[in-house]
């Protein structure tokens, strides 16, 4: 449906829990984020069938992290059910793919972004309190080999963390079709303080050789030269992408958010057919022009932390 900027908001990111099992220094802040109810898969599920009648075509399911949700499986499978949704992919740490890869696929999930910030086994530890490498890259092949592809690898791009991987990591683009993304650091858990903060032009300056190649969402795609695959630059601070924002978020608590990096939220708890889709339809209708100032000056107005929201 349209918002009042002539938007087409199409795409409903759904975080379907905010429990995660790793601790992203950059998402979750550092006592942990205050526990509050999930919503069930029928509520979910509900709310997502509304928004299709409403002309949602694409959901995305994240998190906290989604695949530590026992019911994620039938969850995606009735999410794929669903008249008028194209699209169903996934975000995810990976560490559960081994698993749940092919499960996932055939219940209808089309594709999955995996988070992989650094391919240095001790930085992965420390930037994820604790995780596995190890773990991550055998979800990575697990979601391959499933064929939830394209692949979209998320490297959050930190100064002085992993500034200096910004080859390497594009290196992973040029053998296989997939897309590996740098997104800037968005001020959220006040664990990092403006030097953290590299605007993506470093990843062109780190890398003159990228080639122009499009747009996909809401990354700028490039290509090193002969490779299957693409590099993607998010660029939430430096270029914002609000005037093609086509998204509306529900939080794992059943609150829809109209913009990631602003506080107002609409509750749907309790809500159901013509009432439900009525809030669904204020929440578009509510949506900003774009978000409040955002930067390490300005910390996010997202109002809650970014494993509630899902990122
Ligand atoms: N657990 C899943 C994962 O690790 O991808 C899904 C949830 S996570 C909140 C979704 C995305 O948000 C990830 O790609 C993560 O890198 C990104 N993200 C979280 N906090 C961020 C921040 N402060 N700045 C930029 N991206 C962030």
């Amino acid at each position: 449906m349209k918002d009042q900027f002539g938007r087409d908001i199409h795409y409903l990111r759904i975080s379907v829990t905010d429990r995660c099992n790793l601790r992203c220094r950059y998402c979750t802040p550092p006592g942990g984020s205050d526990r509050r109810g999930v919503l069930s898969l029928e509520e979910i599920v509900e709310t997502a069938r509304e928004a299709a009648a409403l002309g949602f075509r694409k959901i995305r399911v994240t998190g906290g992290e989604p695949l530590t949700r026992r019911d994620i499986v039938p969850l995606c499978r009735a999410l794929s059910a669903i008249p008028g949704v194209e699209e169903l992919a996934l975000t995810t740490n990976g560490v559960l793919l081994p698993q749940l890869a092919a499960e996932l696929k055939s219940a209808g999930v089309s594709r999955v972004n995996i988070s992989l910030d650094t391919l240095d086994p001790e930085k992965y530890r420390y930037i994820t309190g604790g995780g596995s490498l190890e773990e991550a890259l055998a979800g990575i092949r697990a979601a391959w080999e499933a064929g939830l592809t394209p692949l979209k690898l998320n490297a959050v791009l930190i100064g002085g963390f992993n500034d200096g991987e910004i080859a390497a990591l594009a290196a992973l683009s040029e053998h296989a079709p997939a897309e590996v993304r740098f997104i800037e650091l968005m001020p959220m858990t006040g664990l990092f303080g403006p030097e953290a903060y590299l605007p993506n032009r470093a990843v062109l300056e780190r890398l003159p050789l990228l080639e122009a190649a499009g747009t996909g969402g809401t990354a700028r795609q490039y290509r090193l030269p002969g490779a299957a695959g693409t590099v993607g630059l998010i660029s939430p601070l430096s270029c914002s992408f609000c005037g093609g924002c086509n998204r509306l978020r529900l939080t794992a608590d059943g609150f829809l958010k109209p913009c990631l990096h602003w506080e107002a939220e609409y509750s749907i708890q309790g809500l159901h057919g013509e009432a439900l889709r009525e809030k669904i339809r204020e929440a578009v209708l509510q949506k900003p022009a774009r978000h409040g100032a955002l930067s390490f000056q300005d910390r996010s107005h997202a109002g809650r932390d970014m494993n509630q929201i899902g990122g």
